[in-house]
């Protein structure tokens, strides 16, 4: 069958890696000149079921109001007059509920474990390298309270097959040296073991290569204008450079996705929301942490890539602007420097921001379209690396008819 992969991200890539696998002939194209080169760029690297929770919480509503106006807050809303950003909004509050949270908790666990499992198997198959450290993610905490609230909910995640275990500060010390070098009174912290960093821009750019040898044609540099249907099909896709025919079309152009969807009479709230990081180079420098961290005070985590750190976090609702705000910026890297002092050297820090793809339940949207021929493999928001693998084979298991191997009936437009 004739494949087009609508986007060349981190879930683009992977879809059209999991397609190829099952004979399909492949093209993915993509207006950037590589793999990995919006929101798969420069991500927190972290790969991580353990925090597989959505932002639709139910404490959110409130820190929201309290971060109201805010410019250094980790959220910023910018209000806007879009329709569409209102009602995601109200359906973003709906979700927050201790119910709504916790069954989309549970879907995205589903998801990431799945994803989490693949990984080795990609890895062992491909041989590709992408500064991947397979030293778990600690969430670390500086109030008793808020560590003996994170450990009861993390005993609902135990149950359901993400193990962790909880650290006093001297047990975060002995896993994580870099504490010893660090003024941050932290006073415990939740380790899960099984989770992973790496480097999402590498995996992208590592797993197209493999994948071209494999057969895929990458179109680089070409901008998808629309996506024409006939009848109850999608016929092709037109780009500034032509019209590409295909028998199967997947949409996995990130925040970008409900662009092009909308002319089709397919209504996938996603709205882009603003972050940012900041990587520095530790060469030289022995105070970074290489066991990858959650700060949730501070709302950022960090990750070691190969002779790096990442720094990565805040969002900002404002519409598709890309603009860096050295604020920003500035706050992630003064915030970074007093945690870690001998990380890195701060002068030579590199700043990027990018668009998470959200949903107002923080749940990606996999599963098939009102045309036969269209996939859902989009909508990914915060976990679009953790969940890449599993978001690729459970596509390729949609496009073959094939019963996937996690359930994804509620996972699809149709919860909209
Ligand atoms: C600050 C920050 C930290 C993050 N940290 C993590 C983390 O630690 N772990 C985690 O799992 N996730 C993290 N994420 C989320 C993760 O990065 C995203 O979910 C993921 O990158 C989304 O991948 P994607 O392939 O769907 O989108 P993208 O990478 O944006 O890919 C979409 C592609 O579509 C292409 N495209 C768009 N429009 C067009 C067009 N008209 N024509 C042609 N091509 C087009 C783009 O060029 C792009 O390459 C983070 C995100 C941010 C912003």
């Amino acid at each position: 069958m004739k494949i087009v992969v609508l986007g060349a991200g981190v879930v683009g890539v992977t879809a059209a890696y999991y397609l190829q696998k099952d004979g399909h002939e492949v093209t993915v194209v993509d207006r950037q000149d590589g793999a990995g080169l919006e929101t798969s760029f420069a991500n927190g690297g972290q790969i991580s079921p353990s925090q597989a929770y959505p932002w639709a919480a139910p404490e959110v509503p409130f820190l929201m109001l309290k971060w109201l106006g805010r410019n250094d807050a980790p959220l910023l809303y910018r209000m806007r007059l879009d329709p569409r950003l209102w009602i995601w909004s109200l359906r973003f509050l709906a979700n927050c509920t201790p119910g709504n949270f916790m069954a989309n908790t549970v879907k995205n666990l589903r998801m990431s474990l799945y994803s989490r499992s693949l990984l080795p198997e990609i890895r062992l198959q491909t041989g590709i390298e992408y500064d991947f450290l397979e030293k778990g993610i600690l969430q670390i905490y500086r109030n008793q309270k808020e560590l003996d609230k994170a450990a009861k909910f993390n005993d609902a995640l135990h149950k359901l097959g993400c193990d962790h275990q909880v650290l006093d500060a001297d047990g975060v010390r002995a896993l994580e040296p870099a504490y010893d070098s660090s003024p941050d009174k932290i006073i415990g912290g939740i380790y899960t073991e099984a989770d992973e960093s790496g480097d999402a821009f590498k995996f992208s750019q590592e797993l197209a290569k493999y994948t071209t040898g494999q057969g895929v044609e990458f179109r680089y540099g070409e901008i998808i204008k629309s996506l024409n249907k006939a009848g109850a099909k999608i016929a092709s896709v037109t780009t500034d450079k032509g019209t590409i025919e295909a028998d199967t079309f997947i949409m996995s152009m990130g925040s970008y996705s409900p662009l092009f969807l909308r002319p089709l009479g397919i209504n996938a709230p996603i709205q882009p929301v603003k972050g940012y990081s900041i990587t520095v180079p530790t060469a030289g420098h022995n105070g970074a942490p290489t066991v990858s961290l959650t700060d949730n005070d501070h709302k950022l985590v960090f990750s070691r890539v190969g002779e790096r750190m990442r720094v990565a976090g805040t969002a900002e609702f404002n519409g598709y602007d890309t603009e860096m705000n050295d604020g920003r910026v500035t706050s992630l890297r003064d915030l970074a420097q007093k945690l870690f002092p001998n990380a890195g050297d701060y002068e030579q820090t590199e700043n990027w921001t990018g668009l998470r793809p959200m949903t107002p339940d923080g749940v990606p949207i996999i599963g098939s379209t009102p045309y036969e021929n269209l996939f859902m493999n989009t909508g990914h928001g915060t976990l679009g690396w953790t969940m890449c693998a599993s978001s690729g084979q459970l596509t390729a298991d949609l496009v073959a008819g094939r019963t996937p191997s996690v359930d994804i009936s509620d996972v699809g437009l149709e919860r909209f």
